[in-house]
């Protein structure tokens, strides 16, 4: 008989627990997203306080912290509990694991009402009605007709099966990094003559899944792939997607972090967040080199660390990197990773967009019903191309029902995609937060509604998200918004252009909340 394999979850969740009454006892009150002290030690003891926060025993709750400004928010982000990124007239959402985090936001002097009571509940009825849904669903409105969130092999074959059953507008696209698992990153290019890479035209980048729970983000961004190429080939079909295939390039990256979405998709559905809930992973599956031994080990669906292992890749970005809103921590949720852009999976993204003419990118993100632009954190300023910048959004958000507005507004968050690729190349990059609640809702409101348009969500009747995604590729058409610059070589030379840019860091913050020097 083969020796029984015992799971990380299952072998630590006592001792871990045990460990978090101690350390709520000792230190409530401890600003645990900057840590006890400067160095190591600080270091250490607010990685430890991370993970003890999400082993806190009792139910999860989500709760509505009462905060009415912008200053307000930053203060609860800066207490380190589990903030997202919905802003109500009455404050912010928090995922509350248990005492200590009560007790830390209690201590701020904050109030908060509570939500929704049990969310290990919830996600338990979800299930539920996602199965219902599935089984008496045959197509749904969405245009590949999927009535069930996908798994990443599937991702995978359909962009295969959609090369080969459009090989004169879709050409396969792996990026040319693994993941830290050794898993290749796929996408897809779609335009006529895909192979000419070279052709310069205009490229829309369409993305999901930095964030390995958010699975709307990915199915969004492959179910307008769907879109375009049926509305293209169809007879009486959307007229726009014509114009829109002919003359731009869409290229999809529906999963940009393939470990962290595996994890999180194959998961056991417990639902509490807590450190084992590997369903509620959210950044890829790097190991710290600041990680103790004693959390080293096991894979990335099994380790002492649980979810809590990785590097919040939207926080990874070498633009401004190290900056508020990130954490030095390697446990935390919103870690930034060891270097600035050290992460293979952003290096990718980075990578791509440096190659190609990207001229309008869009993240895909869940939720909160926002269409967010730079600048990310406050002290860069306006964008200079503000004025324009806010119009595009407005344009999407009058389609999808959501509130346009730049990212800072919300709270500081440096390292994000767009805060590098628009400080850096000028691209017009947006992120979406998809749906009004919850990492992934029932398939039928998080991704049917919110896509095609229908009730429940905020763009019922307007279009969606389908009808946002289609203004921002008449955007990438339309030669007001971005510049081309043509020459011609002398017969027999060719023609290259290259720019180089260097982009700084923000002045790095330390485990104290001290700065260090820009890199
Ligand atoms: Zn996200």
């Amino acid at each position: 008989m083969k020796p029984q394999r015992i799971p990380f979850s299952r072998r630590r969740r006592t001792s871990l627990i045990l460990a978090s009454l101690t350390a709520a006892a000792l230190t409530s009150g401890l600003l645990v997203s900057t840590g006890a002290g400067a160095g190591p030690e600080g270091e250490q003891d607010a990685a430890k306080t991370e993970l003890d926060r999400v082993s806190q025993p009792g139910t999860t709750k989500l709760v509505v912290v009462h905060a009415r400004t912008r200053a307000e928010r930053v203060r609860i982000v800066d207490l380190g509990v589990d903030a997202t990124s919905k802003v109500t007239p009455r404050g912010l959402e928090v995922i509350l694991h248990g005492a200590q985090d009560a007790q830390a936001l209690r201590d701020a002097g904050f109030t908060w009402s509570v939500k929704v009571k049990d969310l290990g509940k919830l996600v338990r009825a979800n299930e539920r009605e996602d199965a219902e849904y599935a089984r008496t669903t045959r197509h749904s409105p969405l245009p590949s007709g999927r009535t069930s969130y996908r798994f990443l092999g599937e991702y995978n074959h359909e962009m295969t099966a959609l090369s080969r059953r459009y090989p004169a507008l879709v050409k396969p696209l792996t990026l040319p990094r693994r993941s830290v698992e050794g898993r290749r990153v796929r996408g897809i290019e779609i335009t006529t003559q895909p192979h000419r890479v070279a052709d310069g035209k205009p490229v829309f980048l369409l993305m999901g899944a930095h964030h390995a729970r958010e699975w709307p983000s990915s199915e969004h961004a492959l179910e307008y792939a769907y879109d375009l190429l049926q509305n293209y080939r169809r007879p009486g079909g959307d007229p726009r997607a014509k114009r829109i295939v002919a003359n731009t390039r869409t290229i999809i990256v529906p999963v940009v972090n393939p470990d962290g979405f595996a994890v999180s998709r194959n998961a056991e559905r417990i639902g509490d967040f807590s450190l084992f809930d590997y369903e509620m992973k959210r950044k890829n599956c790097e190991i710290s080199e600041n990680t103790p031994e004693e959390y080293l080990g096991g894979t990335c669906a099994d380790n002492p660390a649980g979810r809590l292992r990785g590097t919040d890749l939207n926080r990874n970005y070498p633009g401004f990197w190290g900056g508020p809103g990130a954490s030095p921590t390697w446990s935390s949720d919103v870690y930034r990773g060891d270097g600035p852009g050290d992460a293979p999976e952003v290096d990718n993204i980075r990578t791509l967009i440096s190659n190609r003419q990207v001229t309008t990118l869009i993240t895909n993100h869940t939720y909160s019903n926002l269409i967010l632009r730079p600048p990310s954190i406050s002290s860069t300023g306006a964008a200079p191309d503000e004025p324009v910048y806010e119009a595009l959004g407005a344009r999407m958000a009058a389609a999808n029902g959501y509130t346009n507005q730049a990212a800072f507004q919300l709270y500081d968050t440096s390292g994000s995609t767009e805060d590098w690729s628009y400080w850096n190349t000028g691209g017009l990059g947006f992120t979406f937060e998809i749906g009004p609640d919850e990492f992934h809702p029932p398939f039928r409101t998080g991704v049917v509604s919110e896509y095609a348009g229908l009730a429940p969500a905020a763009g019922a009747g307007t279009g969606g998200n389908r009808e946002a995604f289609y203004r921002m590729s008449m955007a990438t058409l339309n030669d007001a918004l971005h510049s081309r610059i043509i020459g011609k070589a002398p017969t027999n030379h060719r023609l290259e252009i290259r720019k180089r840019f260097i982009s700084a860091t923000s002045p790095v913050l330390d485990a104290s909340g001290g700065e260090g020097p820009q890199r």
